[in-house]
């Protein structure tokens, strides 16, 4: 029961190795196989279950499988192939640091960035205009980036949403699904929460196209 059972490319192998992490936790290993396979997944993971890397590796995985398709071209990354929504600004800086140490050894390295409220929006633009491929946001700060066109989402292929009960519990849901609709139909949806409230089934019904439940 390693990391090597599942299909991941060798940089990924080799940050999960340098992270010290021996044995996929529960969570991932139930998850990795379905998310790598394309399935839409909506997943019950408390914080602290390893659900982070749950979502990240499969997504960096599909990355490079796209900047093999794409040649050069896809190698400058210049589009967000990855949006990953949260809560708070806290989570989005986690969240973007674990995207960082399982992408170390991606070559070019991945380009990932965070944006969320509190902060000066024009360095976030700068930034994005740089060419990001995984972007993690909080909803309200991204919805301000979208109207001020500082995010394309033409090729976006997976969008993660990490806390969907504490999404939607902080007002966020008219943002959130304001945010959806700008996003290409065509994509994998990846849902972790740690309580089922009625408004995650809405959100879900609505989203998740046939996903397969995880629960742990
Ligand atoms: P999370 O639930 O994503 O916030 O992760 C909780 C903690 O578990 C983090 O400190 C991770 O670095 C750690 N972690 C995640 N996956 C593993 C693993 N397979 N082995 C050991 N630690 C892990």
């Amino acid at each position: 029961n390693s990391f090597a059972r599942f299909e991941l490319a060798r940089p990924l192998l080799e940050a999960i190795k340098l992270q010290g992490y021996d044995r996929p936790m529960p969570i991932q290993g139930r998850s990795i196989p379905k998310i790598l396979e394309g399935r839409d997944v909506l997943a019950s993971a408390e914080t602290g279950s390893g659900k982070t890397a749950a979502y990240v590796l499969p997504l960096l995985q599909s990355l490079i499988l796209q900047r093999e398709e794409e040649g050069a071209q896809g190698a400058r990354g210049h589009h967000i192939r990855a949006l990953i929504l949260v809560p708070t600004r806290e989570l989005a800086l986690q969240v973007s640091d674990v995207v960082a140490a399982m992408g170390c050894k991606m070559r070019p390295s991945v380009r990932c960035t965070s944006v969320y409220g509190g902060v000066e929006i024009e360095k976030q633009q700068a930034i994005l205009q740089d060419g990001i491929e995984v972007l993690v946001a909080t909803p309200a700060r991204l919805l301000s980036l979208i109207e001020a066109k500082a995010v394309v989402f033409n090729k976006l292929r997976t969008l993660v949403l990490d806390e969907v009960d504490r999404l939607i519990s902080q007002d966020f849901q008219d943002e959130v699904e304001t945010v959806l609709r700008h996003l290409p139909n065509k994509r994998q949806n990846l849902f972790f929460t740690a309580t089922f409230p009625d408004s995650i089934r809405d959100l879900v019904r609505k989203v998740l196209n046939n996903p397969e439940v995880i629960d742990v």
